[in-house]
């Protein structure tokens, strides 16, 4: 396996980073997770789009242009022969000394690993997901903004354990005023009478590259009603249809929540009409390799 380190494609051997990164020392950096299917990336532009602006929110210039980054990407799934592939893309601060003051790391380090990805069994596709809502809440955007793809994912990661806890493959978290926000590396959506709703990723939420695609879908090709507005774990409960998006999990079925059975327990019509759909956009769309 080969990886793009800082302007070189190194054997995955060969390819390592100082301890004084910061973006090891501190998870300051940034990052994208993007999927390659038959042959072209998904998303390309709207991913890097992401990875540029989560940079400059955290004033991390990237030392390439939009171009090279993207032909960077190419060229790794390239020297790699793959035609389908989870892509990681990884901008930290770079090099400094112990201390946090990011003026310490003169240049930032960029690599790009391409690998497989499968997060969840078929069987969950098939049947739906049961998932719990955890008590740690969602970064408040006044801190963080969640709005930022930044490595420091101890957020996510501490919902992520309570929910593993308890049996539970993935958590819902709330914001601070105790709105649904997103999952630990989804988000989500709720179907009911016809209308689809997802929380404003305002509220403290990743704006998904899936989210998006997904809510074009809906209106497009289903002719749904697609808002996005805050709501509580009552309207969860009370949906009729309950789904996680996310590059790497695409479009997945939720049937409970918290105990409750989701509609009538099996994954919606809706969902699984927005999964063939989305599933039909990934198999013909993208920058080709
Ligand atoms: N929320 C969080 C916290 C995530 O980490 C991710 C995955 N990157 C998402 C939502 C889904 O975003 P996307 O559809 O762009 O992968």
């Amino acid at each position: 396996m080969k990886i793009w380190l800082n302007g070189k494609l190194l054997e995955k051997e060969d390819a390592k980073i100082s301890v004084f990164d910061h973006g090891l020392l501190y998870g300051d950096g940034v990052f994208e997770g993007i999927r390659a299917y038959k042959g072209r990336v998904f998303k390309l532009g709207e991913h890097l789009e992401r990875l540029y602006d989560s940079a400059k929110a955290i004033m991390l210039e990237i030392p390439l242009s939009v171009g090279q980054f993207e032909k960077a990407v190419l060229e790794t799934l390239r020297g790699n022969k793959l035609r389908e592939a989870y892509i990681r893309a990884v901008v930290t601060r770079g090099t400094g000394d112990l201390g946090l003051d990011p003026r310490k790391c003169p240049r930032p380090t960029i690599f790009i690993i391409t690998d497989k990805i499968v997060l969840y069994p078929q069987e969950f596709y098939e049947n739906g997901l049961r998932i719990i809502t955890v008590s740690t809440r969602r970064n408040i955007p006044e801190a963080v903004n969640p709005g930022i793809k930044s490595l420091n994912y101890l957020n996510n990661i501490l919902a992520k354990i309570e929910a593993n806890l308890g049996g539970y493959p993935e958590a819902i978290m709330l914001n601070k005023d105790g709105f649904v926000a997103e999952c630990t590396g989804d988000n989500i959506f709720i179907c009911r009478d016809g209308v689809l709703t997802t929380p404003p990723s305002s509220i403290g939420a990743l704006k998904g590259i899936t989210r998006d695609t997904v809510m074009e879908i809906a209106r497009k090709k289903l002719k749904l009603e697609v808002r996005e507005e805050l709501f509580t774990r009552f309207h969860l409960f009370t949906s009729g249809e309950c789904f996680l998006t996310g590059t790497a999990a695409e479009v997945i079925p939720v049937t409970e929540i918290d105990g409750r059975k989701i509609g009538s327990g099996i994954p919606g019509k809706n969902t699984l009409r927005i999964m063939k759909e989305f599933r039909k956009l990934t198999g013909s769309q993208g920058t080709r390799i």
